[in-house]
């Protein structure tokens, strides 16, 4: 069976059509499916998946799949970021996340350092790289992203956005509005909005310092935009392109969701309405979720947090495996996390293994109500940070985190955390000090080099050991193309394609998301904004496929062939 490459439906403004462009496939003897759902519990290894099982009390929906095993070293480091590691498996290209040099999104590097030093080619040096998503957005797919986190956070970023520095949030943000995504739910509606401007909704201001309205430019391009969980339930059926913003930055643990943010969704409630709304295309659709939150609680190492995020991601898994086992099309589920995080473990020094038992882990865990993170947050605004009160301390900790024995050498440590105005460690001591009654043991507060499992379904020949870029081309070989062809038709190099033209890289404040390519040619002259798909020629706007995009590093724009097509016949 062969996918059929639809043409993709592009909007032009003017009265201007160009000729469909059809992808080569991926080579014929590739399993095809319709439908491709890739689920990412952010941060976590085998450990936190043992834990959630004990915990939840019965097998884990990821436990009927089938397994391999992910290798996550980055190109400088044996443990990757979460840029590095969500390129890898979004593009195929292992690429740099240090604390010098960069932290790429969906960007090469210059030189790699593992598996062995290695310095590229220049053409290739800091070049952005097309991703899966793109790739199933020119097959027809409807392609979605959803995430408990900013949206343009690294994970689902790498998706759809291309940078080297993964903390500019707002130029990946800007790239993510013009990427033609049909579904985008999570936080980050404040990256939306410019800073004149109120967030829809409440009295804060935008976070855009580059007077760009990117709600309003959603709006214009048929977005439906919702806020609130009952605006999600109450999605019409009609709707095809929609944001769900429901957190002015991230949205909230699950476990303290229930209490703080009532009107916040649950990843799995966004998870079965974009696959409602995505399933209607009748081409298949791929669509990314992310439980993203897995990954902060193991930074904090709470295993309040840890354990609930991930028995939310399991429901998840559950959803989308009960769409995969009834569409009447081919769904390829995968299941993976980015990298390990925490050194998370099962059993500490002083658990005594020849009696411990789940009643020993999961009665204390259960006794918490919030995560260390919100219990924390408590702490902090209901007592004086000068003159704590011991009492409202102790009260707070053992209503809300379930520690109900506190030490008079705890509440101690507790005590002189909070008068040291310098220092909020009190989530991460909480976490520690519940994870010692629950013989939790951790490593380390930050990403370990551990491998990951990936769990799939659908596939009849599964992988075993694999790298984790092999999992980008596992998915765009299921879908009937491969990557190099999107990097041929998207992200061509600016100077070397209008090879007759004056071509001018403007790069006026192009840290605050302005700058672009402008294109001139006996007397015509066109400018392609940077991070956006759009050319403007003659006061006319015209709207091609792909993104303008600017690589700092390299000094070079890139944009789509169809952008020179749109130049030429203009
Ligand atoms: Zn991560």
């Amino acid at each position: 069976m062969r996918i059929r490459n639809y043409p993709l439906i592009f909007c032009v403004l003017s009265s201007m059509l160009l000729s469909p462009v059809f992808l080569p496939a991926a080579q014929s003897d590739s399993q095809l499916f319709h439908n491709v759902i890739v689920l990412i519990p952010d941060g976590c290894g085998v450990a936190h998946m043992t834990m959630a099982r004990w915990f939840k009390g019965a097998p884990l929906a990821q436990d009927d799949m089938d397994i391999s095993l992910v290798h996550t070293h980055n190109t400088n480091s044996m443990i990757t970021g979460s840029a590095a590691a969500a390129t890898a498996f979004a593009t195929g290209y292992k690429t740099w996340e240090g604390p010098d040099k960069a932290r790429c999104v969906s960007m090469r590097p210059d030189s790699l350092i593992l598996p062995k030093p290695y310095k590229l080619p220049e053409s290739q040096q800091w070049r952005p790289v097309a991703s899966v998503l793109e790739g199933a957005r020119l097959a027809g797919k409807a392609v979605g992203l959803v995430a408990t986190c900013r949206v343009s956070h690294a994970t689902p970023a790498a998706y759809a956005s291309h940078w080297h520095a993964r903390n500019d949030e707002h130029i990946l943000m800007e790239q993510m509005v013009y990427a033609g995504i049909d579904v985008v739910f999570g936080g980050g509606l404040a990256y939306l909005i410019d800073t004149d401007s109120k967030i829809p909704g409440t009295t804060l201001a935008g976070r855009r310092d580059d007077g760009e309205n990117l709600y309003d430019v959603l709006i214009a391009r048929g977005y439906d935009i919702i806020t609130t969980k009952d605006e999600l339930d109450g999605l019409p059926p009609e709707a095809r392109k929609v944001w769900g913003m429901f957190a002015p930055s991230h949205m909230y643990h699950d476990i303290d969701r229930h209490r703080v943010a009532p009107d916040q969704p649950s990843l799995v409630e966004m998870t079965r309405q974009a696959i409602r709304v995505l399933s209607q295309n009748p081409n298949g659709f791929f669509l990314t979720v992310e439980g993203s939150q897995v990954d902060w609680s193991s930074h904090t190492n709470d295993p309040v947090g840890t354990i609930t995020e991930y028995i939310a991601f399991d429901q998840v898994v559950t959803a989308a495996l009960e769409f995969a086992r009834s569409s009447r099309e081919p769904t390829l589920v995968l299941v993976f996390p980015d990298h390990d995080n925490g050194g998370m473990s099962l059993g500490d020094r002083d658990a005594d293994y020849g009696s411990f038992q789940p009643v020993h882990m999961v009665n204390v865990i259960n006794r918490a109500a919030l995560t260390s993170d919100a219990a924390a947050w408590l702490v902090y605004t209901n007592t004086d940070n000068a003159q704590p009160d011991p009492d409202t301390v102790r009260d707070i900790i053992s209503e809300y985190y379930g520690i109900t024995d506190l030490t008079a050498d705890e509440l101690g440590t507790i005590m002189a955390d909070l008068k040291d105005t310098l220092t909020d460690d009190l989530p991460r001591l909480l976490g520690h000090m519940l994870s010692r009654r629950a013989h939790i043991g951790w490593t380390t507060f930050g990403h370990t080099g551990n491998d990951v499992p990936m769990f799939s379904y659908g596939l009849k020949d599964v992988p075993q050991t694999i790298e984790n870029t092999d999992i980008a081309h596992l998915c765009a070989r299921s879908m009937g193309f491969n990557l190099e062809s999107v990097n041929e038709r998207l992200i061509v190099d600016a100077e070397m394609f209008f090879d007759r033209a004056t071509v001018t890289i403007d790069t006026i404040n192009v840290l605050s998301s302005a700058g672009q390519l402008i294109v001139e040619q006996d007397d015509k002259i066109a400018f392609f904004p940077f991070f956006k798909n759009i050319m403007v020629m003659d006061q006319d706007t015209l709207l091609f496929e792909g993104l303008t995009l600017y690589s700092l590093n390299a000094h070079r724009a890139y944009l789509p062939k169809q952008a020179k097509k749109l130049f030429d016949i203009r």
